[in-house]
């Protein structure tokens, strides 16, 4: 790109699309203010040289943005828990419901989703729900044995005798099942998943503008600026590296807040490259901005923008 000098308007220049473009919305109210009692008012006859009292040279910087609201959260998260805990979390069914407006979404922007929810055998208890141990009351046997102290014959002799009965405990298996403690012997666990709310995509052009007058316009200028780019005039770079290299030759003046504007710019500007959901849709546009300090034959004071060059330029007033 070649080093390009831009021109500013003149300050009779700007004044003069000022004074028409006010006369054109409130001619009484330009009359009042500039006119004199028992003449008759001539718009020729308000000019700048009497009326502006200062200037000052800003600059402002443009670009624009598209940023897309949703579906923000990336990411699922898997979770597998029992079947009581399954039946107390809260789930969500975005089945058939279409896409959500985020706007109008009250909760969590990650919920759980009925539909995922899946069982799985538990592996502790390969799906049968318990456990089967070695009966403790029998040791495995599934037999009691005793010995009785039997009285033998006249002289009751005494003697040890076997008894063998089944254990009570495990029905004479020999063992005893337990509820599995992984599953509660549910024989399931369950698996779901956390997963982003559909929300519906909205791609929106966001204009960003920053300016070292300090105006309360950047809104309404940065709206026009979208709106009408190509009606204005200033200096477009491809990056910011190079508008920092080149602005103030390319501006013919400097100043501090420029300087300052410049690179709180460059941090915005480098924030959104880096934000996944946004994408810089323009060039950087670097415009001269006029900052005039005026007052009207009556003494109120008032200021007018000019943004642009001597070609295309618009303006902007309080009064
Ligand atoms: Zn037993
Ligand atoms: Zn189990």
């Amino acid at each position: 790109m070649p080093d390009i000098r831009i021109k500013t308007p003149s300050l009779d220049l700007i004044f003069e699309k000022w004074k028409q473009k006010a006369a054109r919305t409130d001619r009484k109210r330009m009359e009042k203010e500039f006119g004199t009692k028992g003449a008759v008012f001539s718009l020729d006859a308000v000019s700048g040289a009497e009326y502006v009292k200062d200037t000052m040279k800003e600059v402002a910087i443009y670009f624009a943005v598209k940023k897309s609201l949703g579906p923000a959260p990336k990411g699922k998260e898997e979770n597998t828990v029992t079947a009581p805990r399954v039946s107390r979390e809260q789930f969500y069914s975005f089945k058939g419901s279409g896409k959500i407006n985020k706007e109008e979404w009250k909760g969590n922007e990650i919920v759980p989703q009925f539909e995922s929810i899946q069982a799985v055998s538990c592996k502790t208890c390969r799906g049968k729900g318990y456990i089967e141990n070695k009966c403790k009351m029998c040791k495995g046997t599934g037999k009691i044995e005793e010995t009785f102290t039997v009285l033998v014959g006249e002289e009751q002799n005494k003697e040890k005798k076997p008894f063998t009965y089944p254990c009570g405990a495990c029905y004479g298996t020999g063992n005893r099942t337990e509820p599995c403690k992984e599953c509660e012997g549910h024989k399931n666990l369950y698996k779901y998943e956390e997963l982003p709310v559909p929300f519906q995509t909205v791609v929106t052009g966001v204009p960003i503008l920053q300016s070292s007058a300090q105006t309360k316009y950047e809104k309404e200028i940065g709206d026009d600026l979208h709106k009408m780019i190509e009606d204005i005039e200033g200096i477009r770079f491809n990056n910011f590296k190079e508008l920092e290299t080149k602005a103030e030759a390319s501006l013919g003046y400097w100043n501090k807040n420029i300087k300052k504007t410049i690179s709180s710019a460059g941090s915005d500007y480098k924030s959104y490259e880096k934000d996944k959901d946004a994408q810089i849709t323009t060039q950087i546009y670097l415009f001269p901005m006029i900052q005039m300090y005026a007052e009207t034959k009556r003494g109120k004071k008032f200021e007018i923008y000019s943004l642009g060059s001597g070609t295309k330029f618009m303006v902007y007033s309080n009064f």
